[in-house]
């Protein structure tokens, strides 16, 4: 396997790559080694203005083209990705420290929904509304106008198409502004939609100090919509940015789910599926199961199966074919996830495995499960976004619900029983956008992907991701 950080490292502003000149720069570091891949480029005020500008002419060209003209673009874009898959996986590996195939699956999802986004730009439809002859009313969607789009690390190959795909579909343009620690695999994702045709000025990329590009590029009044994912706290602020200009806001931010994992449920296959979804890049996802409540008649038995699943996971770099877990992102992580586990222990949590760094420089820490584990636990609150499993007895599905319900947060939730009744209560008492009942699979190109309560408002994904970035208006003729 070539393991090659193949990307030059790059601004792309009105159909121009730009690369570090006499800029400042970000050094991009591969989480499994300490390793420096390359040198990022950060815009300049004056770049962020340009950006702008040309967002605004690209916006006046590409929303005069027809549905069909902008579809074809992104069916090329698709094509692109995955003729480049292997390179452009194994740079969001390097960068990021997912295991190679995790990052295959990704790129794979990324080009199913940017194919999905081609023909459902051709279904944006508007309403004629009943009135007397020789006079007519209609309701038609627009384009919101320049959006910007602010992405994570975790997922840096679907995390921008995500934004980037719908936004186009829908006739937008767009700035986005990829994570610096995972740039590479967002800078191949845009150059295949700047490749597959897009006119200068309609797709823009640029990096930086997030806090200084975000407050420059939102309050521009070039900039109508504001998409992005990370943390509540950033959500939040990000926000209150946009208010200043009246402007919409899609908010994928933070998780904490809970596993309700009932005495019905279906042991064999509840176990490993689980073990599966939870340490899948490294817990660093923000569905990523979190807080398990199990039933009280099967919580020893769960815990034991669970903790013996776990123990089996290769922890190693991304790269080797045998791992399951690579390394935490940044490391920023292992320092976090360190100290939550302490604090659980201190409350009095059981530590069933792991609970330690592991692996010369990288940023490694172990799968770890909590048992136990008090509700006053600092990790049982706030949002752990690392490879730690707690759990927790429960006797009743009310008890369950409660403790499901217990946070601000409201992104995914995941609940196991073989009961059809408890399936249906739960799938309306739950407040999550999303939830799982038997199943961890919460990503689905048609599906609309997003949270209620602090974890956000605004879904990607699905018919949903594209409505975010569409304005309704009234004509009245007489
Ligand atoms: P962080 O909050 O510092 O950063 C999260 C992301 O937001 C990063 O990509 C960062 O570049 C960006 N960001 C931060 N400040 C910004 C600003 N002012 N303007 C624009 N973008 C900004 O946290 P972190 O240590 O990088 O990540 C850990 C936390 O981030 C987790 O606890 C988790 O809640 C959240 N996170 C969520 C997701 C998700 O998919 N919802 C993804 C990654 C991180």
């Amino acid at each position: 396997m070539n393991e090659r950080y193949e990307t030059t490292l790059s601004l792309h502003i009105d159909g121009e790559w730009i690369g570090t000149g006499d800029r400042q720069t970000h050094d991009v570091v591969n989480p499994a080694t300490g390793d420096v891949l390359g040198v990022l480029p950060m815009a300049t005020a004056d770049d962020l203005d340009r950006a702008l500008d040309a967002s605004a002419r690209g916006y006046r060209i590409w929303r005069a083209k027809t549905a069909d003209e902008r579809g074809a673009v992104l069916t090329i874009a698709a094509r692109l990705l995955r003729e480049r898959a292997d390179r452009i996986a194994t740079i969001a590996t390097l960068e990021q420290g997912k295991p190679f195939a995790e990052a295959k699956g990704e790129l794979a999802y990324t080009a199913a929904l940017i194919d999905w986004y081609a023909a459902e730009a051709k279904r944006v439809y508007g309403r004629v509304l009943q009135r007397p002859a020789g006079s007519r009313s209609v309701v038609v969607k627009e384009p919101v106008g320049p959006a910007v789009a602010f992405c994570p690390w975790n997922f840096p190959i679907l995390n921008p198409a995500r934004k980037i795909a719908p936004a186009l579909a829908a006739g937008c343009s767009m700035i986005v502004k990829p994570p610096e620690e995972a740039p590479g695999s967002a800078i191949e994702v845009v150059r295949c939609f700047i490749d597959a045709g897009l006119p200068n000025g309609v797709l823009g990329m640029v990096f930086g100090v997030p806090d200084t590009v975000s407050r420059h590029l939102i309050s521009s009044p070039i900039i109508r919509k504001i998409s992005f994912t990370g943390s509540v706290p950033v959500g939040k602020h990000l926000m209150k940015l946009a208010a200043d200009g009246m402007k919409r806001t899609t908010m994928e931010l933070g998780g904490h789910s809970p596993v309700l994992i009932f005495d019905d449920c279906d042991f064999e296959k509840t176990v490993p599926m689980l073990a599966a979804a939870k340490f899948r890049n490294a817990g660093q996802v923000c569905v990523s199961p979190t807080r398990f409540y199990v039933q009280e008649g099967i919580y020893e038995r769960f815990a034991k199966a669970f903790v013996e699943r776990v123990d089996k996971i290769n922890l190693g770099s991304g790269m080797d074919a045998a791992t399951n877990m690579g390394p935490l992102a940044n490391p920023r992580r292992p320092d976090a996830i360190e100290a939550m586990v302490a604090d659980a222990t201190k409350a009095g949590a059981r530590l069933a495995t792991g609970g330690e760094r592991s692996g010369g420089d990288g940023f490694f820490y172990r799968p770890t499960v909590l048992l136990d584990v008090p509700l006053e636990a600092r990790i049982m609150n706030d949002e752990p976004f690392g490879p730690v499993a707690m759990m927790r007895p429960f006797k009743t599905l009310d008890d369950a619900v409660e403790q499901a319900n217990r946070l601000p947060y409201g992104l995914a939730a995941y609940c196991f029983t073989e009961n059809g009744r408890r399936q249906l209560l739960l799938g309306d008492a739950i407040e999550s956008g999303m939830i799982g009942i038997n199943t961890v699979g919460m990503s689905a190109v048609d599906a609309p992907f997003g949270g209620v309560k602090d974890s956000g408002h605004g879904s990607e994904d699905g018919p949903e991701g594209l409505d975010v970035f569409l304005v309704t208006k009234a004509i009245h003729q007489a």
